[in-house]
């Protein structure tokens, strides 16, 4: 009845993961690509900065450059220099020495002879190859570093070529410069920790470095990797950006442009370590994306469970009521029985399932509308029927309805329902469709639910309890008692081992006497068959042959017993002792008469006994129909064995199968005597007659009469006054050992 719906909380997990999934597969990849972008724009909007700061300090090199030409320029006077007469010259220097910049050493005029007039009032020999700017190339001459003899101090010049009117050359003016009031009074610029410049001449010399004792070395990285990245080689090489080792062992960028007119290098150097430093941040931001989509994540799953638990909630209402007939559907009773239990755990709890006889019937003679409408009206009934007790109700599949009642004894809760069950019986037999009810019922005690009894154990118990009521219009209801499930049990264990029982001969076969009325003589005997089970002890056929009955097994069985009861002849003959006809059961599943007889002879062919000896026993009520039981009949007389009629009375057609089918003896069914006798053993009149017409109707069919069960002196005498021809019962003999059989035929014969 109920929709077969996948449940919330797999929705749940599936979509759980699907989000995280989907989260996994696009906000990821997505973040980190966007964090190295990031990261990439960052280092690149660094390196940016770091050329416009290395521009700006080059600029600012540039700019003093200049300045100092101008300098040089400024104290340059033509008509003193063109005289080209060194002591005007001298004087001149030396007289406006206060007018020398202040950057400035000292100033010098070089003569093409490389001889120096200084603003000192010195005079220099200088080495005339190193000063180009003596032969004008270029003009404005910027030198390499150069140490102050006797000092630390490390000194570069600046230079011009001066020429006379006719452009000849006639010396070079030039001006010492101290690096130290270079760095110091112009290009201070400090930066980060990390980050320092330089300036290499063009031989790779340091004029200016964070460290000051390198200053007027070179430098080379030990690591020959680098080794391209070497002082004197960056100082040849082109602007650019290198990775190398500084001395410290750190790994940097050097990032270098030259400066104009100089050959000069100025480099940046940037360590790794400072970079690292801008990435920490954006690491970070990195960081709080993903912490930032983990939130959204849950946000995303919270938002998700609210509609899974909406949409549960929706499902709920449909799992929790009947929409047929308004009651709880069976998972909410279970819930509800569960927990009131689960809050009186020392009260004692009736449960009962409920359903229709026939309800499939009923559903397909009425139509679905119209069981509908049973099923409404039985629950309104039901509900009515429990609401004075303390208990709930709820409806499964169909027809099946569960009750659980509080109860306070289990004898009174019985009663109680006894009563009730009739009074709900006349409402629902009155109904336009009468119908008719069918309970299990099953109780818990107090503490078994401790012991690990559930509802579900529960129900499960009063389902099994109506299961076995089966076809039996007078029983209405069954409870469940664990007597009940050895019965199952033992069915069950019945036909695990038959076939093994029947290997290994635990099937016996035991003798009843028939008597004959007329001079008490032993005329005949039944064979019956016993089961000594290792297991299970001695067996009446009750115990097993309505199951064999059921499974079909008891053909097989029935093989065995006519085998048996052959060989037991045979042995008899052999020996030459007297033995009497026997007759054996025929199950009501032969029902195939080629296939019995075929069978039947193959079993007795194996042996030389007259067929007389011989008596099938066919019962009344088989499931043969009339003409097979006539056919099988008449084969078996054809083969010379007799055949009687079992049970003779128990069904409705007795009378008139008397003349259709040729049997040769009526077994009166014990059922004649047992209702015919009252408590005082006497036999009731009217019972008596109708006996009485049946043994003279049966004589005139010239068929032989046996009476069953016959178990006092009153019946036997009864039997013999109406002349009855034999007897069959406990009043001459149970039935018998082999060696007590053959004991009782040599006493009675
Ligand atoms: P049945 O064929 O009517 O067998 C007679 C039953 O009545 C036997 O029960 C016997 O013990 C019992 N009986 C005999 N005298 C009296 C008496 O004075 N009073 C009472 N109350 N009972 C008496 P048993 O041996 O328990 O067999 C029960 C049934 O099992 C048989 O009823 C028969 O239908 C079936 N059965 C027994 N043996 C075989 C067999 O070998 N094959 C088949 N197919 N069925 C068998
Ligand atoms: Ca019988
Ligand atoms: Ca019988």
């Amino acid at each position: 009845m109920r929709k077969k719906s996948v449940s919330p909380e797999t929705i749940k997990t599936i979509s759980t993961l699907f989000v995280a999934i989907i989260f996994m597969i696009i906000v990821l990849p997505l973040s980190s690509i966007y964090t190295k972008h990031m990261l990439k724009n960052a280092e690149n909007k660094y390196f940016d900065n770091m050329e416009t700061i290395l521009d700006g300090y080059s600029s600012i090199v540039t700019l003093q450059l200049q300045n100092y030409k101008n300098s040089l320029d400024a104290f340059y006077v033509k008509h003193i220099f063109e005289t080209e007469d060194e002591n005007e010259i001298t004087n001149f220097l030396v007289t406006y020495k206060y007018k020398m910049n202040k950057e400035f050493t000292f100033i010098y005029f070089l003569t093409p002879s490389g001889k120096a007039y200084t603003t000192e009032g010195t005079t220099i020999q200088m080495n005339k190859e190193k000063h180009t700017a003596l032969i004008g190339e270029p003009e404005l001459y910027i030198s390499n570093l150069g140490k102050v003899p006797g000092t630390d101090n490390y000194t570069f010049c600046i230079e011009e070529t001066i020429r006379a009117k006719d452009g000849r050359i006639i010396g070079v003016l030039g001006a010492s410069i101290s690096i130290n009031d270079f760095i110091n009074d112009n290009i201070n610029i400090k930066l980060g920790n990390k980050e320092s410049f330089m300036i290499i001449d063009r031989d790779g010399y340091f004029l200016m470095h964070q460290r000051k004792e390198i200053i007027g070395t070179t430098f080379a990285p030990d690591a020959p990797a680098y080794s391209n990245f070497a002082s004197i080689n960056l100082a040849k090489s082109g602007p650019g950006t290198f990775t190398t080792k500084a001395d410290n062992g750190d790994i940097v960028y050097i990032m270098t442009h030259k400066i104009p007119e100089t050959g000069w290098t100025i480099g940046l150097k940037i360590s790794l370590s400072e970079i690292e430093a801008i990435y920490k941040p954006q690491k970070k931001s990195s960081l709080q994306i993903v912490f930032v989509s983990i939130l959204v994540i849950i946000l995303l799953v919270l938002v998700e469970g609210w509609i899974v638990s909406l949409i549960q909630k929706k499902q709920l209402i449909a799992t929790v009521y009947d929409p047929l007939t308004n009651l709880w559907t069976r998972q909410r009773f279970e819930i509800e029985a569960a927990k009131m239990i689960r809050f009186s755990p020392r009260s004692k709890f009736m449960l009962i399932e409920a359903d229709i006889r026939g309800f499939k019937f009923l559903n397909q003679n009425y139509g679905e509308e119209a069981a509908d409408k049973v099923i409404l009206y039985y629950s309104q009934m039901l509900n009515k029927w429990i609401s004075e007790f303390k208990s709930i109700i709820g409806r499964g599949f169909a027809d099946h309805f569960y009750i659980l009642i509080k109860i306070t004894s289990v004898h009174r809760a019985m009663n109680t329902f006894k009563e009730k069950m009739d009074e709900l019986d006349d409402y629902l037999k009155s109904y336009e469709i009468p119908f008719f009810p069918k309970f299990g019922i099953s109780f818990l005690m107090p503490g078994e639910a401790s012991r690990g009894i559930t509802i579900q154990g529960l129900i499960g118990q009063a389902s099994f309890a109506k299961s076995t009521i089966k076809d039996n219009m007078l029983t209405q209801y069954s409870v469940y008692n664990s007597r009940l499930l050895e019965k199952i049990n033992e069915e069950r264990f019945i036909e695990e081992h038959m076939q093994q029982a029947l290997d290994s001969k635990e099937f016996f076969v035991m003798y009843q006497p028939k008597i004959s009325l007329a001079d008490e003589r032993i005329v005949g005997a039944e064979a019956l068959v016993r089961w000594n089970s290792p297991k299970l002890g001695l067996m009446t056929p009750d115990k097993f042959i309505p199951l064999f009955e059921r499974n079909g097994f008891i053909t097989k069985l029935d093989f065995f017993v006519y085998e048996e009861v052959f060989k037991f002849l045979q042995a008899r003959l052999i020996k030459g002792e007297t033995v009497v006809p026997v007759s054996v059961n025929m199950s009501r599943n032969h029902n195939k008469p080629e296939k019995f007889m075929h069978d039947f002879l193959e079993i007795f062919n194996k042996y030389s006994i007259p067929p007389e000896l011989v008596q099938v026993e066919i019962l009344e009520r088989s499931v043969m129909d009339s003409n097979t039981l006539q056919d099988i009949t008449n084969k078996l007389h054809k083969e010379g064995f007799t055949v009687a009629m079992d049970d003779f009375g128990s069904g409705e057609s007795s009378l008139n199968m008397l003349t259709k089918i040729p049997v040769d003896v009526l077994k009166f069914d014990r059922e004649f005597l047992n209702s015919s006798t009252n408590s005082n053993g006497e036999i009731d009149s009217k019972s008596a007659k109708f006996i009485h017409i049946l043994i003279d109707l049966s004589k005139n069919l010239e068929k032989q009469t046996v009476f069953e069960g016959v178990e006092t002196q009153a019946q036997r005498d009864f039997l013999r006054s109406i002349e009855c021809d034999q007897a069959q019962g406990f009043f001459y003999s149970k039935p018998l050992s082999e060696q007590d059989f053959i004991q009782f035929i040599k006493l009675h014969s």
